[in-house]
Order: structure tokens, then C-alpha cells, then sequence
């Protein structure tokens, strides 16, 4: 979906991101709904039971202002509480309500999630509210739902049912609902190995208050061809990461070395999902390109250019069976099958804010593994080629996510270390 969404009709950016959201496993054919309201105070809203699977913009309901309907279906059922959030907030601009089975877990459970389990959910989803069970559908559940808005919540737990979430906009409703549903993942995934252990208020201030935009500009840029290929090669795989569910889209910084130390990096605060070939950020000679912010990391990923010549490319990111490694502490051990030992060797874990450019962490930066862990932040993945990098980070989440299912049949046996030494001869010699 284009950036400058303004540009894009409301039909078309709902059809996106309900598509988008039934592929990422997070609603049911039938189940959740997305609104917008417009300049004229026209809701426009996906239909009553028709396959999210499927959707086209033709599709999607306009309910007036004056309560007529345009469109060739009904609106949803749960419409009344997207019109209670808009009367209660003008400032929310867009709705979404579904029923994603991990952020279930907590409404069935009656608990809400602390998002202060990784750096940047707290910002970006603000405080949760809880609305007691109604009947679905029902000015009742409107009711239950404005009421938690109008504290100034954006995200509500609704018990027994599930979620709904407000935005400035789509995008920035989505965004919130991809951190929440990745919190609600990251904690059940790590209370199956360990115990989650969550960042204080001060750890994740010091997070958002990391400098941007450090490096100085460039007089002047020149785009080369092999420069412009590297883009294309980053942009499909921040694309590829985000489907895959190894990337939200509020967080993620993915790299290539182009020549000598200069590098081509993701930019700060722009949706992974969108993120197109004029968003990436050419760092050279130690310059950026002019008007424009990379990633915060980009620090990391310069130190590591400079001191590590074989690596070429490097993912930093959030996946929910890594992270429920990095936020439990609990030891990642990729003696697991063949495959992952071979890729990944042993994989280390730093703690949080040893990340942050004033610690300058040798262990990031010098001892650059293939793999490593930043407790409560984020996995990064080094190599050489930036489809082999991407590999390897499939392959350590695949790795995570075995050990997390098979926590509960019994132990992990193993690989043992003179099976690990024949692979060593054979592979890696
Ligand atoms: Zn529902």
C-alpha cells in the first residue's frame, strides 16, 4: 500500500489490510471488521458475513452520516460500536475488532498484556483498557467499549470475545494491532519455556529517547546500479519478513554492505510493510543520504561493516519464538537438528541497552555471530548474501519454535558434542 495514504480510498485500504491481517493468522474467515470515517463523517466499513478471504473493495459498506447505506451488502453486525468509538474519540480515525487467537488467550483468560515484554510496544499501543462481556452486536457493547475510549484508551480487551483497536488512521490502528497480538504471542511462547521478564518504564524511555539521524548528511547523492538492485533486494525481503511473520511493522532494520564499508539500510519510522525502494537510506563514507533518517541501529550496523568484512548483510528483528527465548533469558540451544547447528552455531543473548550506541558492546560488534540475541529487543542476523541471512533467521525461528512446542512432550535431547564436532569436519572446515 502507497505511504501517503490519503491517496488511497478507504475501500481499498480496508480490502489491503483485512487481507493482510486473515493471511497473518489473525481473524477467521467470518470473524473481525475494519472502519474508517472520512472528512464528511461517512463510515466506511467491511460487510456482514462475507469471506475476509476473499474481499474486494466493491465490497465494503458506506454508512452515511445520516444512517443511509450505500453498498451491495449489510454492514457489519459489530457496526454500533464502531460508530460509539467515533462519537467518543474524533481524534480515532479508523477501527479495527477481530478475534487473533493469542490477544483471545488473554480476554478468556481475563488478563491484559503488559506490552512493557519488548522496546517499542508500550509507545506504540499506549495503555489497554478492559470492557466487560456484552452481547455482540448490541449498543450495550458499544457502550462497554466508548466508555474505555473515552479514558483515552486506543486498544480495549474485550472479555470473551477479543480485541478492537482505534488509530489515526489505518495504518497506524494496524500497526498497534500487529504490537499488541506480537506482545500477547512473545508472552505465551516464553511462559511455555520460562518466566517473561518485562523492561521497567525508565529501560524503554531510554529506548525512545535513543538519538536518530546522528550521521551527517551528504553534499550530494548518486545512485549507481548496483546500488538501486541492493534496494529492490532489501525492500523484497522486508516485504517477505513481514508476511512470513518474521517482522511487525513497527519494528525491523534489515542492511547491505554496497561498497567497501558504505551500506544501504531500512529507515526509522516507516511501516515495515510499505517500505519502498525510495525509503532506503545509502550510508557513505560514513555520510547519510540527504533528507533522509535510517534505522537507529544503523550505528550497529556500520561498527559491524567495519569490523567484520565477511558479513555483508544483517537482519535485526522481532519474531515470537526467538523472542520468547530473549525475553525469558532461557538459553536458545540450536544443537537441535543438523540444519540449525550448521547455520547457526551456538547463539548468544546480550542483555538490553547493551545495544544502545553509547555502550558500543564489543560483543555485538566484534564478536558478531551469525546469531544474537538482545534480551527484550530484538534477534540479529548476520551474513553473507541477503536471501542466505534471511535463511538463517527462518531457520533459528524454526529452531525456537520446535523447542517452545516440544517443551511440552519432554526435555530437548541434544545434539551431542561429538556429533557436533563431525558436523564441524564436514560442514564448516
Ligand atoms: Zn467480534
Amino acid at each position: 500500500m502507497s505511504k501517503n495514504i490519503k491517496l488511497v480510498h478507504p475501500r481499498d485500504q480496508i480490502t489491503e489490510i483485512i487481507s493482510r491481517i486473515y493471511r497473518r493468522g489473525m481473524t477467521t474467515t467470518s470473524g473481525g471488521n475494519i472502519s474508517m470515517i472520512d472528512q464528511n463523517g461517512d463510515i466506511w466499513v467491511t460487510p456482514s458475513a462475507i469471506d475476509k478471504g476473499s474481499l474486494r473493495a466493491s465490497d465494503i459498506i458506506c454508512v452515511k452520516r445520516d444512517g443511509t447505506i450505500v453498498g451491495k451488502h449489510k454492514p457489519s453486525s459489530e457496526f454500533p460500536f464502531h460508530k460509539a468509538i467515533y462519537e467518543a474519540r474524533p481524534d480515532i480515525k479508523s477501527v479495527i475488532h477481530a478475534h487473533p487467537p493469542a490477544l483471545v488467550s488473554f480476554s478468556i483468560v481475563r488478563q491484559i498484556p503488559n506490552t512493557n515484554i519488548i522496546s517499542q510496544a508500550k509507545h506504540i499501543c499506549g495503555p489497554i483498557g478492559y470492557a466487560s462481556y456484552r452481547l455482540p452486536g448490541s449498543n450495550d457493547l458499544g457502550d462497554v467499549i466508548a466508555e474505555e475510549f473515552k479514558k483515552g484508551h486506543k486498544a480495549v480487551i474485550m472479555e470473551n470475545h477479543g480485541i478492537v483497536l482505534g488509530g489515526s488512521n489505518l495504518t497506524d490502528a494496524y500497526e498497534r494491532f500487529e504490537a499488541l497480538e506480537f506482545c500477547a504471542r512473545t508472552i505465551l511462547y516464553g511462559s511455555q519455556i520460562g518466566t517473561p521478564k518485562y523492561l521497567t518504564d525508565e529501560q524503554i524511555n531510554e529506548f525512545e529517547s535513543q538519538a536518530r539521524g546522528v550521521l551527517p548528511e551528504m553534499e550530494s547523492v548518486s545512485y549507481s546500479s548496483d546500488e538501486v538492485e541492493k534496494r529492490l533486494e532489501i525492500c523484497n525481503i522486508v516485504q517477505r519478513s513481514c508476511q512470513q511473520g518474521l517482522m511487525i511493522s513497527s519494528y525491523g532494520t534489515v542492511s547491505m554492505r554496497w561498497n567497501n564499508n558504505d551500506f544501504l539500510i531500512t529507515p526509522t519510522n516507516i511501516n515495515r510493510w510499505d517500505i519502498d525502494l525510495d525509503d532506503i537510506v545509502q550510508i557513505k563514507d560514513g555520510h547519510r543520504e540527504t533528507g533522509k533518517t535510517p534505522s537507529r541501529a544503523a550505528w550497529i550496523h556500520q561498527e559491524i561493516y567495519k569490523r567484520n568484512p565477511k558479513v555483508n548483510s544483517i537482519i535485526m528483528t522481532q519474531s515470537p519464538y526467538l523472542m520468547a527465548f530473549g525475553v525469558t533469558g532461557e538459553y536458545l540451544n540450536v544443537r537441535t537438528i543438523p540444519e540449525s547447528w550448521i547455520f547457526l552455531q551456538d547463539i548468544n543473548m546480550v542483555e538490553y541497552g547493551t545495544h544502545f550506541r553509547k555502550n558500543k558492546n564489543s560483543d555485538i560488534v566484534d564478536n558478531c555471530a551469525t546469531a544474537l540475541i538482545v534480551k527484550n529487543d530484538s534477534i540479529i542476523i548476520t551474513g553473507d548474501k541477503l536471501l542466505q541471512t534471511f535463511d538463517y533467521l527462518e531457520v533459528a525461528e524454526f529452531s525456537a519454535k520446535s523447542i517452545v512446542l516440544g517443551n511440552s512432550l519432554g526435555e530437548m535431547v541434544p545434539i551431542n558434542d561429538e556429533q557436533v564436532e563431525d558436523l564441524r569436519k564436514k560442514f564448516l572446515s
